[in-house]
């Protein structure tokens, strides 16, 4: 009998259901090629979640995505939920499905494709040839330290709390993650944090440096994170992987996706120890271009890419829709984010159809 995966689609809000449909197609086709069978569920997210339930992650949601082999998520939020209680934001629904699937690893990957490397803000020798995988903690640090809340003073002021924190043992899983993502690469791994004026980074670095003596093959280097962010836009091919905490990692593998030039191609993997990932693209939900068939579809085709080389071990349909990706941006079709001169602009539908034509050839 076939290979059979039960795939949790969430689409979410703002382009989501746009661009779903399209990863979906791409998965069926090369189900039917290599054959495997994959059958899709529809679980509600964010805004729409809101809007349906009044809770940003619905415990059907969740168990949902626990009872099936891989999770393939749109994006969440938009300017409608923007005010409402922090408990009932989008984003909530978001941080609630990584904590609740033990999300704990963020694997972000920023490489320039040859056909946009003019897209790209930074000069083509910067950028040329640029490949580095962020390692991004996705499930402690200051998202989730507590204590967190706005808390009044004796003096009546309000005083917002966050806490930074991290134990060791949620500093060794990640390392773990980063440490065989290099091995696997290029071999080198930056560690990024604020050991020079944070405790919580002075205890990461500790930990990452003494785990480096069981992974001889790759070459370990630290910055601090404000380095970091400059070395990332002055000479970005310095990098191989980088590890970094939550919120280092939130901020930088934007930094580190804006180097590729379009923020509408960018794919991203997010795992636990065990049980299904979630994969998404990097981008969010896009509302000022919503429901205009303006949306990339392709960062979240290669989050399909990804959920098959990661969570469903089918390597080769991975590369199949990766070479069908190469294949319509050769022939020059662009959406709006990554379009160029000479180029054929066209909208998602478009792109799907060009991309269905390649993947069927
Ligand atoms: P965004 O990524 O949604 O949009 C930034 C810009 O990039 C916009 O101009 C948008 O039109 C464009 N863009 C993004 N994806 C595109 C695509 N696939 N094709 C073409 N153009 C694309 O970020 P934002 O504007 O900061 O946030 C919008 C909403 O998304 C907010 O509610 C935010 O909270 C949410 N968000 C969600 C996630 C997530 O679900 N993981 C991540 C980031 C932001």
């Amino acid at each position: 009998m076939a290979q059979q995966y039960r795939i949790t689609l969430l689409p979410g809000d703002g382009i989501g259901p746009e661009i779903i449909p399209v990863a979906v197609d791409a998965l069926t086709v090369v189900g039917n090629q290599f054959g495997f069978k994959l059958t899709f569920q529809e679980g509600l997210v964010g805004g729409a979640a809101i809007d349906a339930t009044g809770n940003p992650l619905p415990e059907e949601t969740l168990e949902l995505c626990r009872n099936s082999d891989s999770v393939l998520l749109a994006a969440i939020g938009g300017y409608k939920w923007d005010n409402l209680p922090r408990h009932q934001r989008p984003e909530t629904g978001l941080l609630g499905l990584r904590a609740g699937l033990g999300l704990f690893a963020n694997l972000r990957p920023a490489t320039i494709l040859p056909q946009l490397i003019d897209a790209s803000t930074l000069k083509r020798e910067i950028v040329e040839g640029v490949d580095i995988m962020v390692v991004r903690e996705l499930t402690g640090g200051v998202y989730f330290g507590q204590p967190k809340g706005v808390f009044e003073t004796e003096t009546g002021e309000k005083r917002g709390v966050n806490t930074m924190a991290y134990t060791d043992s949620e500093i060794d899983r990640i390392g773990k993650v980063a440490f065989e993502t290099a091995q696997k690469r290029g071999g080198k791994l930056c560690s990024v944090d604020k050991a020079n004026v944070l405790e919580v980074s002075q205890l990461w670095r500790d930990r990452i440096t003494a785990m480096s003596s069981q992974y001889p093959d790759v070459e370990l280097s630290h910055l601090y994170v404000d380095n970091a962010a400059m070395q990332l836009v002055r000479a970005p091919k310095q990098f191989d992987t980088i590890v970094t905490g939550n919120l280092f990692g939130d901020i930088l593998s934007d930094a580190a996706a804006m180097l590729t030039g379009s923020i509408g191609m960018l794919p991203s993997a997010s795992l636990g120890a065990d049980g299904p990932g979630v994969y998404e693209p990097v981008h969010g939900s896009a509302p000022d271009i919503a429901g205009q068939d303006k949306a990339n579809p392709l960062a979240q085709v290669l989050s399909a890419a990804m959920m098959l080389r990661y969570d469903l071990d089918q390597a080769q349909a991975a590369d199949r829709i990766e070479k069908a990706v190469m294949t319509v941006l050769d022939r020059g079709y662009r959406t709006g984010d990554i379009m160029s001169e000479g180029m054929k602009l066209v909208g998602c539908q478009e792109m799907s159809d060009a991309l269905m034509a390649a993947l069927e050839e």
